[in-house]
């Protein structure tokens, strides 16, 4: 749900993509990208495009063709990067779960010994199943072993700490549609100067253009290059909702998401509907119940919106069918929203069963 002065801020006259005033709100979205990051890197921008654009931006600048790609895989997102990596010819090591489980240290630890790879990409929240992944000892390990950390935060930032300079994580990204409450079109990116020292010595050629940071970033940064026609609109809008984010301060937004996912399992629970994925390891935002016995995904997700007019997601690849993903973030997360939600889904329960 986008947030009303949102809407209002993208309303404002489009001005061209050397005009100060860009660069001012370019100024502004990296301020607040680096709070939500929790990062002090400099090089913090918004890429044009969508999640998949911050995801290929990562793998395309940091993973080299023959370079060895160490991939953590509990879900579809996890999948993405791999496939990512394949098209730019590294190798790569697949860490498997199944849907909905999380890596301990200890597992990660084995696994990035073992691969000995260049980059360690994992997925901080892996939306396809629910499941949150700690990612400090994937970077204790991975610097031990002289890699680089890819972490993807599509659905993460904005919603829960990422914590990326605490954490390790020399390369986040993520998108504006989900944990920050804004419309879909940038990748909020960073990449920590340690990083960034690898790109400029990169030895083989990059085969992208488009998203080539080094590019990018005289873009952004003196001498401001002209690289590609970045939209005014889409800024002013990611400008305005890390605004609305910062105004009420990200610990109390954090809180009231797991405020909110409390009272939402509280409430399933008293239905009789039990989570995907185990208690310690839940996305606050985004949650995944398993579907109710003698009832469809399809059935409950139809009567929602038809009856009650609220969209939710089903379960894809191995899940297709067994959850449902439910969000309850930025504007949302409130008890009365969290309510609605809870009665409309006991409502239809009732009526599927009936
Ligand atoms: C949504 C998502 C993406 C892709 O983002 P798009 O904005 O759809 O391109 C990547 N990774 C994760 C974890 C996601 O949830």
């Amino acid at each position: 749900m986008v947030e009303a002065p949102v809407y209002e801020a993208m309303a404002q006259p489009v001005v061209g993509y050397l005009d100060p005033y860009f660069f001012e709100i370019a100024a502004k979205v990296r301020d607040g990208l680096r709070q939500a990051f929790g990062t002090a890197n400099p090089l913090t921008i918004a890429i044009s495009g969508t999640g998949s654009s911050g995801m290929e931006t990562a793998v395309a600048n940091f993973v080299e063709p023959d370079s060895r790609f160490a991939v953590f895989v509990a879900g579809y997102f996890g999948d993405r990067l791999c496939e990512m990596g394949r098209r730019q010819g590294a190798q790569i090591a697949r860490c498997e779960k199944p849907w909905g489980e999380t890596f301990s240290d200890e597992e990660a630890a084995e696994f990035i010994q073992r691969a000995k790879p260049h980059v360690v990409a994992f997925v901080h929240a892996e939306t396809s199943t629910g499941a949150l992944q700690d990612g400090k000892a994937i970077a204790t390990a991975a610097h031990d072993a002289g890699a680089l950390v890819i972490a993807d935060c599509v659905t993460s930032l904005g919603g829960i700490p990422v914590n990326a300079d605490s954490t390790g994580i020399d390369i986040a990204y993520s998108c504006t549609q989900k944990g920050l409450s804004c419309p879909s079109g940038l990748a909020p990116f960073t990449a920590s100067p340690r990083a960034m020292e690898w790109l400029h010595g990169r030895k083989s050629p990059m085969r992208e253009w488009y998203l080539d940071l080094r590019l990018i970033e005289e873009y952004y940064d003196a001498p401001h290059r002209y690289h590609h026609t970045a939209s005014a609109t889409l800024f002013y809008g990611l400008a305005e909702g890390l605004r609305v984010i910062l105004d009420e301060g990200l610990e109390k937004r954090f809180a009231r998401h797991c405020a909110c996912h409390q009272r939402f399992v509280k409430g399933l629970d008293a239905m009789g509907v039990a989570m995907h994925v185990a208690a310690p390891h839940r996305i606050p935002h985004l949650n995944t119940p398993v579907v109710p016995a003698g009832v469809s995904d399809v059935a409950i997700r139809k009567y929602l919106l038809d009856k009650h007019a609220i969209e939710i997601a089903g379960g894809f690849g191995p899940l297709a069918g067994k959850i449902l993903r439910i969000g309850l973030m930025g504007p949302l997360a409130t008890p009365e929203h969290t309510d609605e939600f809870l009665g409309a889904f006991d409502g239809t329960l009732r009526h599927l069963r009936a």
